[in-house]
């Protein structure tokens, strides 16, 4: 099967996602960590990525689906994968259909994290995210075990970039502007399924996991 993670900043799509991987042995593709690390590359396409995702605006197409198709190629599936930041506008969702069936795969299930924006701001402020592996905590839900140090990789744990308030602001301008008409795209194919994503971690989980069931993805 194959998901996408929907949802605004800070509504827990990574911290579903990983869990998800764990528990059904699912490829992850997180497109804002896959330009995060060309963003650290030294190369002017990524000073071109840089100036979009620093100031919490959406990279291009054309660079979404070549970072895209690149990283498909290098992990060699197109099955078995949940897709988390993309695709974020209609035009990416309507490139990945037919991408997708053209090789016989298809989205079988998109999540929809909802989150309000006060909570979205509470979240944000107190996020720290891995400068290594890209793991992200919350200080108040979340915490590291040793502050300031990721529990995986033991990197130092920052305030990203596009943390900042007016980065965060554009952010939520984008998500409602152009994500939500894909929200709306996958609804009216039937397979969105809207999951409220202000409950405790593990009872998010366990509300996929049964909408997972009731759509036959998993046994059970
Ligand atoms: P995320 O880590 O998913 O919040 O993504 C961080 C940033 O990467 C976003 O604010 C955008 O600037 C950029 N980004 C991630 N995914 C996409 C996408 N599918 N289309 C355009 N820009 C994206």
């Amino acid at each position: 099967m194959n998901l996408v993670l929907i949802g605004p900043q800070g509504s827990g799509k990574g911290t579903q996602a990983e869990k998800l991987v764990d528990q059904f042995n699912l490829a992850y593709v997180s497109m804002g960590n896959l330009l995060r690390a060309l963003k650290a590359t030294d190369s002017p396409l990524a000073q071109k990525v840089a100036s979009y995702i620093d100031k919490g605006l959406l990279v291009p197409d054309e660079v979404i689906v070549e970072v895209l198709n690149n990283h498909l190629s290098a992990i060699g599936r197109l099955d078995g994968i949940i897709f988390d930041g993309f695709p974020r506008v209609v035009s990416q969702a309507e490139y990945f259909e037919k991408f997708l069936s053209e090789k016989n795969q298809k989205i079988d299930m998109v999540i929809y994290l909802t989150l309000d924006k006060n909570e979205i701001i509470k979240r944000l402020t107190n996020r720290r995210t891995c400068r290594q592996c890209g793991r992200v905590y919350n200080l108040l839900t979340n915490p590291p075990k040793k502050e300031g140090i990721c529990d995986v990789c033991g990197g130092e744990l920052i305030v990203r970039d596009d943390e900042t308030p007016q980065a965060i602001e554009n952010r939520l301008k984008e998500f409602e502007e152009k994500t939500l008409p894909v929200v709306e795209y996958y609804r009216q194919k039937g397979i969105l399924e809207e999951v409220d994503g202000a409950r405790p971690i593990d009872v998010i989980f366990e509300d996929i996991v049964e909408r997972l069931k009731k759509r036959h993805l998993i046994n059970g």
